[in-house]
């Protein structure tokens, strides 16, 4: 009886079916192309370790197959996952580069180079548009910015509420932790070497990594490790199991809860303080209170903007909260270059030339969302500026400084309400 039912079965319906034993992905993003980048997930803990593949496409293909089998594995075997942990597998974070046979997106971009490495403590890994590639080859593949790429803006946002980070490549037989100072990158590096028999290395001594994923994770102090397969070709899948096993033996350390920084003394929860330093912290200003909490969603507010951190969400646990009506008068700007236009179909208002150009550049997706006016002129004394609301900011173009910033609207409105109720017990700090 088996056998006829699947003699019935069209070869398509097979492969559907073998596709459905997998579990639900989430889908984290799309690449530049537009194909899905998926995550799954294992276990519901509450500190969350993200395993990452092919991020160097296809010629690093065996860490997609492997991580292919790794879902398949703790599918199988949820008692596996620590009881604290919550297990995300990302088993093609390029997937253009996989598609178009490429170690770069699809803009050629190597998205190992072209991450915001700015915030750790060293110089020397500092993005840069002209990189070493595979083999140590020069190329300019680090792309027009740091975090220009879709793919490179997908992971930065996923990995925010992170405990841990891994990063799978190919093919040296070695795993380090950032180049910068990190003792519980070092010991996750040397607890997993040990467990995969790969080399510990302490550092890349082939040529310079610029840009890349675990210093960029090192500047938002997220402990994160490159495990090399020591082939290009073999998933390696009972020496990465091995390796994952022996982080989990030690998850108190390596896998460490969600905390705070202090800053100005004032105490951030720790995926808060990633974001701010990650968007570049002269974005948003210096915070202005302590967060407040309230079933698991922390607020807090910062000179130009206010943040929410949901602690309870599986995805885009950080971002903007809309800001209140912020009236801005003055006649609308002209469209210098129509190219420039970005449009958004939920707004009849348009961004365009300079702060298009800034929209893009510094995700304006995430850090302002919407336009809620058109780009209007404001004339102050005999300087000419623009100005400009979003759903979550207001930014505004001055010629004398030929600058674009995010105006303090958040904490305008603070002393406002601070004017208005003199009486409210409350510390503007
Ligand atoms: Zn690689």
């Amino acid at each position: 009886m088996v056998a006829l039912a699947v003699a019935l079965l069209s070869p398509f319906m097979l492969l559907q079916s073998v596709a459905q034993e997998r579990p639900t992905p989430l889908i984290i993003g799309r690449s530049v192309q537009g194909r899905p980048i998926e995550a799954y997930r294992f276990g519901t803990g509450s500190n969350k370790f993200v395993v990452v593949g092919a991020t160097h496409g296809a010629p690093e293909r065996n860490t997609q197959q492997l991580s292919w089998m790794l879902v398949d594995w703790y599918r199988n075997h949820p008692e596996e996952i620590p009881s604290s942990v919550r297990l995300y597998i990302i088993p093609l974070l390029n997937p253009d580069g996989d598609v178009l046979d490429l170690r770069q997106n699809a803009n050629g971009v190597d998205l190992n180079r072209n991450m915001d490495t700015t915030l750790d403590a060293c110089s020397d890994n500092d993005w840069q548009t002209t990189v070493y590639g595979a083999g140590g080859i020069l190329s300019d593949t680090g792309g027009p910015f740091a975090d220009s790429e879709t793919e490179s803006r997908v992971i930065r946002r996923f990995l925010l509420d992170a405990s841990a980070v891994v990063f799978l490549h190919s093919d040296a037989g070695l795993v380090f932790p950032p180049s910068c100072e990190d003792p519980v990158s070092i010991a996750f590096a040397q607890a997993y070497a040990a467990g995969a028999g790969y080399q510990y290395a302490r550092y890349w001594d082939k040529y310079s990594i610029t840009g890349g994923m675990h210093d960029w994770a090192r500047g938002i102090d997220l402990p994160a490790i490159i495990p090399e397969l020591l082939t290009g070709e073999e998933p390696e899948f009972d020496q990465n199991l091995g390796g994952l096993r022996a982080v989990f033996h030690n998850t108190d350390v390596l896998i460490p809860a969600m905390g705070f920084r202090s800053v100005n003394d004032i105490p951030m929860p720790l995926p808060i303080w990633r974001f701010w330093q990650a968007h570049g912290s002269q974005q948003l200003g210096p915070p202005l209170v302590s967060a407040t909490v309230a079933d698991g969603v922390y607020i807090q507010d910062f000179t130009t903007a206010r943040v929410r951190y949901d602690s309870t969400a599986e995805f885009d646990a950080v971002g903007l909260v809309p800001i209140a009506d912020y009236p801005l008068q003055g006649t609308p700007v002209d469209i210098i270059d129509p190219d420039s236009v970005v449009t958004n179909p939920s707004t009849p208002y348009t961004i365009h030339d300079a702060f298009a150009r800034y929209y893009r550049r510094i995700d304006g997706d995430v850090l302002l969302g919407t336009p809620r006016s058109d780009e209007v002129l404001i004339q102050t004394g005999a300087e000419q500026a623009s100005t400009q609301r979003f759903d979550t900011g207001v930014i505004r173009y001055d010629s004398g400084s030929n600058r674009i910033v995010r105006l303090p609207v958040v904490w305008e409105a603070v002393v406002r309400d601070k004017l208005l109720a003199p009486d409210l017990p409350f510390q503007l700090r």
